[in-house]
């Protein structure tokens, strides 16, 4: 769809150039969200591919991801030694039901910033324990848990002319192992539910929970619970919300099925080391 009150697209090199940045000039990322539906309120776009951020750097401490590191970057990203939550990336990704094209245009940045309660960077991010790099508008920066950057259907913590720069996943994260399941009332559907579980190598467990509610939400325990426990916690979150792709009473039942699944799967013993057990699709529709 064309935006027709945007009068000018300007290209961002610096960070200098983000002080265009206000309530009617917005981020461009992949744009896939933001031509999607007319927003008159609108005269400019700053285009961040332009700023020529690193899509995937590995660091000592784990891995920066850009926020302008698309769908299909991500998912094809290859595993580093150790990196038994490798597989989550691909599978996360394939959440978000867009083609090829959405794909190789939507960014990690740009799925947290649009904030659906869908959105399955979001689950991914914050079932990594992930941490956001925002730089304010103002000049400063600020450090963010990845959980709390979403605070409900569509809203987050940024302001206008605040830019959410990366997201960095710690090494402790990406050695643990990872299970996930998403369902959807339909095969191409939006997703009514994504769970990630993650099992660290000190036996602690944490689900997070998104998709069925309208922000992420999270329950961790020292090691894994027992199925009423769980059980009885997950119905317990707040959250829950009704639209066309599910019904809130339908997304807490289901919740409460896919985590258990995940803490099934969990409970097994893991794959031998340099076998890692073929990733569940963990899909539903
Ligand atoms: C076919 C299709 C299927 C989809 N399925 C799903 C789905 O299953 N789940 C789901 O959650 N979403 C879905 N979406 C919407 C989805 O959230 C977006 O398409 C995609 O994630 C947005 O990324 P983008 O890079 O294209 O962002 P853009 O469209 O460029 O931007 C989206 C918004 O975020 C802002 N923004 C982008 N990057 C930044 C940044 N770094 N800092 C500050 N603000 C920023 C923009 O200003 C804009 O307001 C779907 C879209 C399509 C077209």
């Amino acid at each position: 769809m064309d935006l027709t009150t945007v009068a000018a697209i300007t290209p961002a090199r610096t960070r200098d150039d983000l002080a265009a940045l206000s309530a009617t000039v917005v981020p461009l990322a992949g744009g896939s969200e933001l031509y999607a539906d007319p927003r008159i309120h609108l005269t400019g776009l700053v285009d961040l591919h332009t700023m020529g951020w690193p899509a995937l750097t590995v660091t000592p401490d784990g891995l920066e991801i850009a926020a302008t590191c698309t769908l299909a970057e991500l998912s094809r990203m290859p595993a580093e030694p150790g990196w038994v939550a490798h597989p989550i990336f691909h599978l996360a990704c394939t959440a978000l039901f867009g083609s090829f094209k959405i794909w190789n245009v939507a960014t990690v940045g740009g799925n947290l910033c649009t904030s659906l309660p869908a959105g399955p960077m979001i689950c991914l991010t914050a079932a990594l324990d992930a941490r956001v790099l925002i730089w304010r508008a103002d000049g400063t920066d600020e450090w963010l848990p990845a959980v709390d950057f979403v605070t409900g259907n569509t809203t987050n913590v940024l302001a206008p002319g605040d830019v959410l720069r990366s997201i960095h996943v710690p090494a402790a994260a990406l050695t643990a192992r990872a299970g996930y399941r998403k369902i959807a009332l339909s095969p191409l559907g939006r997703s009514g539910a994504v769970l990630i579980g993650r099992l660290d190598t000190d036996g602690a467990f944490v689900l997070t929970v998104t998709g069925g509610t309208v922000r992420p939400v999270q329950l961790r325990y020292p090691e894994l619970p027992d199925p009423a426990t769980l059980a009885a916690d997950i119905a317990r979150l707040d959250g829950w919300f009704t639209d066309a792709h599910g019904a809130a009473d339908w997304r807490r039942a289901v919740s409460g099925l896919l985590g258990e699944e995940i803490r099934q799967e969990l409970a097994e013993p893991a794959a031998p080391t340099g076998a890692p057990a073929a990733p569940q699709d963990g899909t539903r529709a």
